[in-house]
């Protein structure tokens, strides 16, 4: 009898406790859906600021902005981190593409960190292929002075689009070194989109050391389809003519950071963020502007509610994501260097969109122990927990000291859609959706500082 109890004392107070927890996650919801300055900041961010590419002159101008931001969420304490970032700069850039014996100019985009024609016009036919393995079938001979057409497809049959991302991103990546090989003067890729449109899409490339640094640009899908047909009916050919290079010096920059100092266990922090960089297109909207201001909106939202953490919680606006992830460096060799006690670090790095999972990267102990509270998720629309997903400005302090992850997945159908282009705007991203990331995240952060990861 008094086994049994004790048994229902302990039940009783295991479900007190998750009453309590289903209350705070409705104040938190309730504050951040009514209250929140999130959407506003995205609109100041994009507006006055715009695309910020590591290294530029608006990119500085995001730091400031980013530093008052925080401040005015209500960070206890405000500092920048400094780190050395490479600056690619685009300049003009044009491509015209032979279509019927007429050159008609076509949008495209330089993929970021390659290196132009020198501002000269290149001509010379394409050489269409559908993939690598094609075009390792070719001859030298037939590749020599051509300038290759990667018309790989983003597919469509992977229902989490970054599947479909990790799967066509390599032909971004290494389109131009493995065509420098065979003596290519140029690459042309289509984009890594999901989308039916005519985006398209840059994003970060990179050259092997020994091989010429050729001109490598991207179509959008419809562009892309045109150029597929021509290549089908005969020769087709191209002049490209970019200016866009590597600076040669690395440029001093910072990254953000803004803390609510614990009150039980100070020393234990917990970390969220986003990246302040963009590529150099369209404002940085979804990615990551979204994941900056909710990383502050956590901020503001903790204080106008009062909570009084027992962990430290910081906000940080990490440098350089796209090309380079110097931010996130600086952040794990800081923590190194200041022997500090990281509980957690979270990203938000995958849209502005509605919240349906939280990617994890730990132990199956501590998985198991989140596992308790996941249900509590549900009024939310969250419930996928099965991922590994953190973020790649995270990445490094869980490399080097094994501090467990967290990504917020969002509903990830249009990113790709929208990811790395001019169409990369404000009004693409849903102030409801862009609050509801905050709530949850908030709602997470607040779990794990009350309750540990075990
Ligand atoms: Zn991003």
């Amino acid at each position: 009898m008094k086994y049994r109890i004790f048994t229902l004392l302990a039940l009783l107070s295991f479900y007190a406790s998750f009453a309590q927890d289903s209350l705070m996650f409705r104040k938190i919801s309730n504050e951040i859906m009514v209250h929140a300055n999130c959407y506003n900041d995205l609109r100041v961010l994009c507006k006055t600021v715009g695309h910020r590419i590591s290294g530029s002159p608006s990119a500085a101008k995001a730091v400031e902005w980013g530093e008052k931001a925080m401040k005015a969420a209500g960070a206890e304490k405000v500092w920048l981190q400094a780190c050395d970032v490479p600056y690619w700069y685009r300049g003009k850039e044009n491509l015209d593409l032979l279509f019927g014996g007429k050159y008609v100019h076509v949008d495209a985009l330089s993929l970021g960190n390659s290196e132009g024609s020198g501002g000269k016009t290149i001509e010379a036919p394409i050489i269409m292929v559908q993939n690598f393995d094609e075009f390792n079938a070719l001859p030298e001979a037939a590749v020599k002075g051509k300038i290759v057409f990667f018309n790989y497809r983003f597919r469509q049959d992977f229902i989490f689009t970054f599947e479909g991302y990790g799967d066509a991103v390599k032909y971004r990546g290494g389109s131009p070194t493995v065509a420098a090989q065979k003596g290519a003067v140029g690459v042309i890729i289509r984009s890594m989109s999901t989308g039916e449109d005519d985006f398209p899409h840059t994003g970060g490339t990179h050259y092997k050391d020994s091989v010429k640094k050729i001109p490598a640009m991207a179509l959008g899908n419809k562009t892309a389809d045109k150029l597929e047909q021509a290549c089908r009916k005969g020769q087709v050919k191209a002049r490209l003519t970019s200016e866009c290079h590597m600076m040669p010096k690395m440029v001093r920059s910072y990254s953000v950071i803004g803390e609510i100092k614990g009150t039980e266990t100070p020393e234990r922090i917990i970390t969220i963020g986003g990246h302040l960089d963009s590529w150099d297109v369209g404002e940085g909207a979804h990615d990551d502007g979204a994941g900056c201001v909710q990383s502050i909106e956590v901020i503001r939202a903790i204080k106008a509610l009062g909570i009084r953490p027992k962990c430290t919680i910081r906000a940080v606006l990490f440098m350089n994501e796209e090309n380079g992830q110097k931010g996130g460096q600086a952040y794990a060799d800081s923590a190194i260097a200041r022997h500090e006690n990281h509980v957690i670090a979270i990203e938000t790095d995958a849209g502005g969109f509605s919240p349906r999972g939280i990617g994890l990267v730990m132990s199956k102990e501590q998985k198991e122990h989140l596992a308790q509270y996941t249900h509590l998720f549900l009024p939310y629309g969250v419930y996928d927990f099965s991922r590994e997903e953190g973020g790649s400005d995270i990445s490094p302090i869980h490399d080097k000291l094994k501090v467990p992850l967290a990504g917020l997945m969002p509903d990830a159908q249009r990113y790709f859609d929208i990811h790395h282009t001019n169409n990369d705007i404000f009004e693409n991203v849903n102030h409801r959706e862009l609050k509801l990331g905050a709530v949850v995240l908030t709602q997470f952060i607040w779990l794990v500082s009350e309750h540990g990861l075990n």
